[in-house]
């Protein structure tokens, strides 16, 4: 009967290996159709970073021609500075993060860091500059010591050790049976959405990027993690130029600044407590979420 069984196993492992191939190549292709959309100047030079400070300069843009997103943003994050990027769904804030990471370019303006216009140097230099800690990650179908490693090329397992502590995630992956070696994924261990951005913070802890963009998690965490992942946030912010894409206001509210965006146009900026006193859009969009936690913490 195990003869019988054999070929079976043979299939199985064909299987999975294209299965896992045509996930890679999907991953891979999502990157390149944005690579397309850019190319590096002639004799580009390589982005030479000491401080590590972004401009907006009236930056425009639209993903087709004949719808504008952005009209004519100005703003600026200074070195070492923590912005958190607010605003309803659509107002344009994750197309300010695929700006800054070159993805596209501006139909009219520039974004400059520490004084380099972004589209004058290598697109290389430029996004290994910059870390991003994604709402919802990727996972390999590998290890979970891979899926951290991949911050970094030839990252030594004492690093990557290291990375997991940061994202305090370490005490997780040692009380696994097989530790940094047990798979994730489709086929594997199934991690929780809050795991998973332990892991990308893993993985930028790793890269070490002068610049970090966050993208906060939509999906609302119970308050326990979110003050747990928020913790380990503000380390990978710490030391570094930050953008934080925010969704719920009460995780930015000890930003430096605060940039509210509204159909493409920078509404307001300021200091939580100055902007509730503004009594513009970011108090009416904090009332509301004050409103909806009241609502939510009611029992049903
Ligand atoms: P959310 O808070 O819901 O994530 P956002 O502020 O990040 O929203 P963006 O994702 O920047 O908003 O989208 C801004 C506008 O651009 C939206 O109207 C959206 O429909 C449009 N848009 C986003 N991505 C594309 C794309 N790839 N092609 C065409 N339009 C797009």
């Amino acid at each position: 009967l195990l003869q019988l069984f054999r070929p079976l196993d043979l299939l199985g492992f064909v299987y999975r290996t294209i299965r896992q191939g045509l996930i890679d190549m999907a991953a891979m292709f999502r990157l390149i159709d944005a690579e397309m959309e850019v190319e590096d100047a002639p004799g580009a030079p390589a982005l030479n970073i000491a401080r590590p400070g972004i401009i907006f300069e009236n930056v425009h843009f639209g993903y087709d021609e004949d719808r504008t997103i952005l009209h004519g943003l100005d703003f600026e994050i200074a070195a070492g500075e923590t912005v958190a990027l607010v605003g309803p769904s659509g107002a344009g804030k994750s197309t300010i993060a695929r700006l800054l990471f070159r993805f596209y370019d501006p139909a009219a303006g520039r974004i400059l860091i520490d004084g380099q216009d972004i589209a004058q140097v290598t697109q290389e230099s430029l996004r290994a500059a910059i870390g991003i800690v994604p709402q919802d990650s990727v996972l390999f179908n590998d290890t979970i010591g891979y899926n951290i490693g991949y911050g970094r090329a030839n990252a030594e397992q004492d690093d990557i050790r290291e990375a997991a502590r940061g994202a305090a995630i370490l005490p997780f992956i040692e009380a696994l049976p097989e530790g940094f070696d047990t798979q994730v994924g489709e086929r594997g261990l199934k991690l929780s959405g809050g795991e998973k951005q332990r892991v990308a913070i893993a993985r930028t802890l790793l890269k070490d990027p002068p610049i970090v963009i966050l993208d906060e998690a939509t999906s609302a965490l119970d308050s326990r993690t979110e003050q747990e992942i928020l913790a380990t946030l503000n380390r990978v912010a710490r030391g570094r130029t930050t953008l934080a894409i925010a969704h719920r206001l009460s995780t930015i509210a000890d930003a430096d600044r605060i940039l509210v965006l509204e159909n493409g146009r920078l509404a307001e900026q300021g200091r939580h407590a100055q902007l509730l006193r503004r009594d513009g859009l970011y108090a009416e969009m904090w009332a509301r979420q004050q409103a909806e936690r009241t609502e939510d913490a009611r029992p049903a």
